[in-house]
């Protein structure tokens, strides 16, 4: 931890944190399993579907169902092994799901035990119907259909786990499609395949500590099964305070029990009932008249042994949180205490021309420029990456993402990363995410650092699953209103802005007209028609590129026109739920004691560039993105930064604003000192007191990498801003200039290349990219490295809870 001049002068001027150690006590962090009385022994699940070829003694006995569907041959069982070679980049086998799956039960993970006579990445598809369409498949090879991957190192037997961030039921999963590698020649032996189903795992969860999921929402746990009890050992403070959930597996009532058995006491002091599985229920426990050193024992109370109960997240708070707000003595903030919490509101997609407060025409969103008039609003901040995946990393624990890892779809943040969600975890707040599709979870293991989070599978889905607000702000109200009195810090990932763009009304007729849809959607179908005629897939398979327009003669800009109307309405749908979740703070006397931070992972293009969709480039409609601070009172309003800024600033600046010190490992900068710089002055003058107040001019560097082969993603492609110009490096990319350079103050979207008329800037730029890349390499987390006989799924959640290294 460093405590630097910045965060030194910074805590003068906007306030102390409370002193002391923090003011709760989590379960979790005193759980000790040798405390733990009574377990049952340990019996494995049958498993529902298992195809194991080891026990076939004979060579060419039937396959068990496996089928080529497309680019093997050779498909037949040699010694206990399934085999074949590839003869295409997208080779396929299949089977069909045993008819004895139990169908009300939910999809797991694969379990593969194979070897390969490369190196592959083996992939895995779930389909929904009996009869797979091997040519779709195909063409759409290499992105989103595959979202189960895991690599096999070659040549000797191995186990991969492939999960999916996505909830299915086991009624539809059809088939199961495997792609045992993504290039011609590679032979592969599969000695069995299993298809583990949510109860089959959750039975093989083991007591103790775990993250675990009851209706998508995860949370630290302590598992216990009856007859099992545990206890731990805790000093309650006055005034206190259980907070927890509760959630079974089981049909059958199970009943939860504390008791405080200190100096051999039994005094029962909670005991609930569950009978409702698979959701978690909340409860609390008024601890006031148990302060002190105390034994407090856990156990389940039910008919039979082996159920299982989870304790989700208890932590004992206190009711009379101590706020030392203190004065410092320079009071130029006006209200100078900590935040009591820190909402972080990340609005995917969300570009900042299509905002009034960034000088759109039309008021797509009226809360958000009304907290950039309250508040503090930073005119050129540059996302670090082009796609939800890679950016909210970034986002998550200020390091670009060559230093943490996440560039594919499959990459899982390392443990060895310091989320901001760790820190205020650390320092004693409640931490939740809410999150509205898989790559802001666990599936990228970020949920380091938060006690629960809300995955997008949890979210009941409107009629457009996109639009996720309304659900999360009332998932945020209630969390709130159950804490109001506890230091905090939320995750809110709002998805509205995201494609599918049509808004629910009366959103959806705002800036496009209700008789105008059958002709739009009408005219996307002929454009996408007219890709597909070229092999060409368009993003989400809806995004149609302007070329498709003019080959089937139709216009795009009308079509644009039409399709920004739902755009801008998704945004305004969006805004209306922050407005209301405004409102709550308010009424919780919590919005002058709540520092919000709005920012978005990416924009999107919609066709200055001759497409459409993000993540395929670096251009200003995807990476100039919206970044604003909102906290009445304390963050002066009326604050509009010009100086450049980077989405990686967020965490230290959202840190330093709550008085705690600023790990060592974060890329970007505490934004505060540009804050009241630019509250007195503007300009060079601003940007001069912003430099004596230890703020520096740093260059904002977006990165691009290889996502898959759709759409016409670019390869490898760097693009740095530095003092009002902007230089892409398109480091692997074919169809573009090696280096494009664009005046980014008069140019901000990227229009006119002007490299041929600066070769000086071009060549001081990269000199910036150069020293940034070695800067950035160096800075680079440790890999994982999974653990013998545990999965990657269970050492990464153990490794987030801190319990191993
Ligand atoms: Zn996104």
């Amino acid at each position: 931890m460093r405590l630097t001049g910045l965060a030194v002068f910074l805590i003068g001027l906007i306030g102390c944190s409370d002193g002391g150690k923090p003011p709760v006590v989590r379960i979790v962090d005193q759980f000790d399993p040798k405390l733990v009385d009574g377990s049952p022994s340990s019996k494995a699940p049958e498993p529902q579907a298992l195809w194991n070829f080891s026990e076939s003694e004979q060579d060419n006995v039937p396959l068990l169902g496996w089928k080529i569907g497309s680019g093997v041959t050779g498909l037949r069982v040699v010694n206990g092994r399934l085999t074949g070679r590839t003869t295409t980049d997208t080779p396929i086998i299949y089977a069909m799901r045993p008819e004895t799956v139990d169908q009300s039960d939910l999809f797991h993970s694969l379990e593969i035990k194979a070897q390969t006579s490369e190196a592959v990445e083996m992939r895995a598809h779930l389909e929904n119907s009996a009869e797979p369409d091997f040519a779709r498949l195909i063409t759409a090879s290499a992105s989103f259909n595959w979202l189960m991957e895991g690599r096999l190192e070659g040549d000797w037997m191995q186990s991969v786990v492939l999960t999916e961030g996505r909830v299915h039921s086991l009624a539809e999963v059809q088939a199961i499609l495997l792609r045992p590698a993504s290039d011609a020649g590679v032979t592969f032996e599969i000695e069995s395949i299993r298809l583990v189903s949510q109860r089959e795992h959750r039975t093989s969860i083991p007591s103790g500590l775990g993250w675990q999921g009851l209706g998508e929402v995860f949370r630290e746990t302590i598992v216990s099964r009856s007859p099992e009890s545990f206890s731990v050992d805790v000093e309650i403070p006055t005034a206190a305070w259980l907070d927890l959930h509760l959630g079974t597996l089981e049909e059958s009532a199970v009943t939860f029990q504390i008791d405080d058995v200190t100096d051999s006491r039994e005094d029962r002091i909670f005991e609930r009932i569950i009978t409702m599985p698979q959701r978690w229920e909340w409860a609390t426990v008024d601890l006031s008249a148990f302060a002190g050193v105390r034994k407090l024992r856990f156990s389940l109370s039910v008919e039979g042994d082996r159920h299982i109960g989870f304790w989700g997240s208890p932590v004992i708070r206190r009711r009379d949180r101590q706020t030392t707000h203190q004065k410092p003595s320079d009071n130029t903030l006006g209200d100078t205490t900590t935040p009591q919490g820190v909402i972080l509101i990340m609005t995917d997609t969300l570009r900042r021309d299509h905002l009034a407060a960034y000088g759109y025409d039309r008021e797509t969103a009226p809360t958000l420029s009304y907290m950039a008039r309250e508040g503090a609003l930073f005119l050129d901040n540059i996302s670090q990456a082009a796609w939800t995946k890679v950016a909210v990393p970034s986002i998550m624990t200020s390091l670009y993402p060559h230093s943490h890892g996440v560039k594919r779809i499959p990459d899982r943040l390392s443990s060895a990363a310091v989320t901001i969600a760790e820190v205020y975890r650390d320092a004693g707040y409640a931490t939740a995410a809410f999150c509205s599709n898989a790559f802001t979870g666990r599936f990228t293991n970020l949920h380091q650092g938060f006690e629960e989070v809300h995955e997008a599978g949890s979210l009941t889905t409107e009629t457009n699953s996109s639009k996720t607000s309304r659900a999360i702000v009332n998932r945020a109200i209630t969390w709130l209103e159950q804490r109001p009195n506890e230091p905090y810090f939320l995750f809110m990932h709002l998805y509205d802005p995201h494609s599918d763009f049509e808004p629910r009304a009366p959103y959806n007729t705002m800036w496009s007209t209700a008789s105008g849809k059958e002709t739009h959607e009408n005219h996307r179908k002929l454009a996408l028609a007219e890709a597909e005629k070229k092999g060409e897939k368009r993003p989400f398979d809806e995004l149609p590129f302007p070329e498709d327009f003019r080959r089937a003669n139709l216009d795009s800009k009308s079509w644009m026109r039409y399709e920004k109307g739902w755009y801008d309405g998704s945004i305004r749908g969006m805004d209306t739920e922050v407005g209301r979740l405004l409102e709550r703070l308010r009424t919780l006397k919590l919005e002058r004691e709540t520092l919000i931070g709005v920012v978005s992972d990416h924009g999107e293009e919609l066709h200055e560039h001759g497409k459409m969709g993000h993540g395929h480039a670096l251009y200003g409609e995807i990476v100039n993105v919206p970044l604003l601070l909102y906290r009445p009172g304390s963050i002066p309003s009326g604050v509009r930064v010009t100086e450049t800024t980077r989405s990686i600033d967020l965490m230290p600046t959202l840190l330093g604003a709550s008085g705690l010190s600023i790990p060592q490992s974060v890329q970007g900068q505490n934004l505060l000192p540009l804050v009241v710089a630019y509250r007195d002055r503007e300009g060079e003058g601003a940007k001069i007191r912003a430099t004596s107040l230890g703020w520096k001019s740093h260059p904002a560097v977006s990165e691009e990498h290889s996502r898959d082969r759709c759409c016409g993603h670019a390869d490898e492609s760097y693009a740095v801003v530095f003092d009002g110009w902007k230089l892409i490096h398109n480091v692997t990319t074919k169809d573009k200039p090696e280096f494009e350079l664009f005046n980014h103050r008069s140019d901000p979207l990227d229009k006119t290349n002007v490299a041929d008329q600066h070769p000086g800037l071009v060549e001081a730029l990269t000199a910036q990219l150069t020293a940034w890349r070695k800067m950035v390499a160096a800075a680079k987390l440790p890999e994982e490295v999974p653990t013998e006989g545990m999965t990657s799924e269970e050492i990464n959640r153990l490794r987030s809870l801190g319990y191993i290294q």
